[in-house]
């Protein structure tokens, strides 16, 4: 692993124009790594942009300064290296898909398991909790100074792809890590306020609507959000956000899933379980992906009927 660490840094500080780049509908640990390398790389002065065409939620709106990004496509042109922060395959590339294929002067720096995405050098860790976690080593290398604003970005994805230090991802290196953030200066209770004790009134209409409508089958618990519903509540999928991690708190359930319909015939699935039981590879089922107790999935179906029973097969065919 160091040899990785070690080769990324190098390419990092030999080139002079760097283009960052995260997975579709980025999350905290897909922004905070990026983020946090993007400040390091500032920090060399390097010419370096980060892009992403996803609109931030409203708590990555808080912790991160989107003004930053760049929504265009890509001109592979006017780069000399390209970084993938958060992403295991070409497909979680989303629009930039085509950036990565167009060349092979890429890195990948990723807590996945991987899933056909790899570049010069690869520094991919499915152990580690998150992508931030990885960077943390990675910036390390690059000897900048870790200021209070890198320290942040890289708590708040450890934070947040532990759920808090909840998941079944957390071992002793991420309370290792989250300790070394909080020395660099990541301010823990302000972070935990934005991140979790932020709710709006909105949030909790979507609360209510979970507990009044979930279902348990088996050792299976969900919900599905129709788009009438979601129309109904004037919200959008990241409103539902939670779901899933919520419903596998429930005693005696094991894999719990939502499913949003964001447009008519599209579903998002978010998928939870228990440890020791593997929901990454039910994803996968249904071309999706993720880790053994996260994972999701994105596809079209007739109806929300037929968009459950796909999950509910998919569950019940390994179980
Ligand atoms: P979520 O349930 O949206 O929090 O996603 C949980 C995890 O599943 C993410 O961290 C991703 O690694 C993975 N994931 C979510 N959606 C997809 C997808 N459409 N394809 C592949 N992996 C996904
Ligand atoms: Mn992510
Ligand atoms: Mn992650």
């Amino acid at each position: 692993m160091i040899k990785e660490i070690k080769q990324i840094a190098k390419l990092l500080k030999k080139a002079k124009k760097i283009a960052l780049f995260t997975h579709i509908n980025p999350d905290c640990d897909a922004l905070g790594s990026t983020f946090g390398l993007y400040y390091a790389l500032k920090q060399l002065n390097k010419k370096v942009d980060i892009y992403s065409k996803d609109p931030f939620t409203a708590v990555e709106k808080v912790l991160f300064d989107e003004s930053v990004i760049k929504k265009t496509l890509c001109r592979t042109k006017e780069y000399d290296l390209f970084v993938a922060c958060d992403v295991p395959s070409y497909f979680r590339l989303g629009e930039y898909e085509k950036t990565f294929h167009e060349n092979q002067n890429f890195v990948v720096v990723d807590h996945h398991q991987n899933a056909g995405l790899k570049g010069l050098h690869n520094y991919i860790d499915p152990a580690r909790s998150s992508c931030c976690e990885l960077m943390l080593d990675i910036i390390k290398m690059l000897k900048v100074k870790i200021t209070k604003e890198i320290a942040s970005c890289l708590y708040v994805g450890l934070s947040s792809d532990t759920t808090s230090f909840v998941n079944s991802n957390t071992n002793s290196k991420s309370f290792q890590t989250a300790s070394q953030l909080i020395n660099y200066g990541a301010d823990v209770c302000a972070l935990n306020e934005t991140l979790y004790h932020t709710r709006t009134r909105k949030s909790i209409d979507f609360k209510k609507y979970l507990w009044n409508n979930f279902k348990i089958k088996g050792d299976c618990a969900y919900c599905v959000m129709p788009y009438e519903e979601l129309s109904r509540l004037k919200g959008k999928k990241s409103d539902c956000d939670g779901y899933s991690t919520s419903l596998i708190s429930i005693q005696g359930v094991n894999y719990s899933f939502s499913i949003v319909e964001e447009k008519t015939g599209y579903f998002s699935v978010s998928m939870r379980s228990k440890i020791g039981y593997d929901v990454r590879s039910k994803a996968e089922l249904l071309g999706g992906g993720g880790h053994l107790c996260a994972a999701g999935v994105k596809f079209k179906a007739k109806d929300m009927e037929d968009a459950k029973n796909k999950v509910l097969a998919v569950i019940k065919k390994e179980n």
